[in-house]
């Protein structure tokens, strides 16, 4: 019998397939089911993470500093203990498919499933139908090659720029230099419903022409993720994980640290109690995150302020921290720097 079957061999299976292939003789096979032919090389994935801690086993390219900008006011984070780290997921899932193509007792399957798959454990990644998001983050993001230098700094990340609220949307640009020609030009929302894709296109190539900068489009990235869901699917195969097992940030969408994190464990707890590790988040996480959703839910208009003075206040590496990983020191911090009625309306209504 199959030991362990991963539904989805997207960001999440592959991973776990990936750090499961790593430790070499294994109780059983395992195997990912994986429909698409051709894996995703239209992905950045994006985290902060401690200069102190042990680096993933990939290479990443590193920012030391971070950017917020609202009207005139431009905010550059430097982090002392912390950076905030990328990798395409070309890279990332080569680098996913050669450690499992190196362990003869994990295999790729091209099929769709439909039925729940038999094995020992089954680790369900497929993708959550989207009516059933809380809020909604829309992006989409062109690769774009300068013909010659862009004059961004390439130790930057230029986080949450130009913020503003139109309507009942947020938005805001993000500008991710890949290296001294090439750039991640991104216009992202924050709604309660997604956002038309030509809307955000339309932003980013407004951006080029106000920017007055010429070159070529390489590559498009896209798409729209959860802040949240509105229920579980009860249609579950397994123990699920990647969006479906909520292991995104609410507040953020950010989903690829907390995935890493999970399966070092989940692989650990596989391989020596041969138990598998459900995914669980800390209250603190769920009860600052959810302030967030609510505030985007019934007042988008003040979320430009908001991030700025938490920007404009709080100390890089704390903020970093918070986006990671929340605890009570770094929570307080946020609270402190945070405009003190959006957030108490929040919290309490
Ligand atoms: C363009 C983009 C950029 C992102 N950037 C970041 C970032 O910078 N940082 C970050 O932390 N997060 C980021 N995210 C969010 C998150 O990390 C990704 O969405 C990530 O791909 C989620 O991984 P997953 O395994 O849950 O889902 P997916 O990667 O979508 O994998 C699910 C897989 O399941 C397969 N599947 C579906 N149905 C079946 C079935 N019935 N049988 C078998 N297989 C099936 C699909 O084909 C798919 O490959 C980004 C998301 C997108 C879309």
């Amino acid at each position: 019998m199959t030991w362990v079957h991963i539904v989805g061999g997207g960001m999440s299976g592959l991973s776990l397939a990936a750090e499961l292939a790593s430790y070499g003789n294994l109780p059983g096979k395992v195997i990912v089911s994986e429909p698409q032919t051709i894996f995703s090389k239209n992905q950045t994935f994006s985290y902060w993470q401690s200069n102190k801690a042990e680096n993933f086993d990939f290479p990443t390219r590193k920012y030391s500093n971070w950017v917020f900008s609202f009207g005139d006011e431009v905010i550059t984070h430097s982090g002392k203990e912390w950076s905030y780290h990328s990798i395409s997921s070309q890279a990332f899932f080569e680098r996913c498919i050669e450690k499992i193509s190196l362990n003869d007792q994990c295999e790729i399957h091209k099929e769709f499933i439909y039925e729940r798959p038999k094995a020992v454990h089954i680790f369900d990644s497929r993708p959550l139908s989207i009516s059933d998001f809380r809020v909604y983050q829309t992006f989409y993001g062109v690769e774009f090659n300068f013909g010659d230098k862009h004059q961004l700094n390439t130790n930057t990340a230029y986080l949450m720029t130009e913020m503003q609220t139109k309507g009942i949307n947020f938005y805001f640009n993000y500008l991710l230099p890949l290296d001294q020609h090439s750039l991640l030009i991104e216009a992202t929302a924050f709604s309660t419903a997604p956002v038309n894709f030509k809307t955000l296109s339309n932003e980013v190539y407004s951006w080029i022409r106000r920017k007055q900068i010429s070159g070529t489009v390489v590559k498009i990235e896209k798409g729209i993720i959860p802040m949240g869901i509105r229920r579980k699917p009860n249609d579950t195969f397994g123990t699920p994980i990647g969006t479906r097992g909520e292991m995104g940030r609410n507040s953020s969408g950010y989903t690829f640290f907390n995935v890493q994190k999970w399966v070092q464990a989940a692989a650990k707890k596989l391989i020596y109690e041969n138990r598998a590790l459900p995914y669980s988040r800390g209250v603190l996480e769920v009860e600052s995150d959810n302030i967030f959703l609510k505030i985007i839910e019934k007042n988008p208009s003040i979320l430009p302020e908001i991030f700025t003075m938490i920007a404009r206040k709080i100390q890089p590496d704390h903020f970093a921290e918070f986006m990671t990983a929340v605890n009570l020191k770094n929570l307080a911090q946020i609270i402190r720097c945070a405009p003190k009625k959006p957030f108490l309306t929040a919290a309490f209504f």
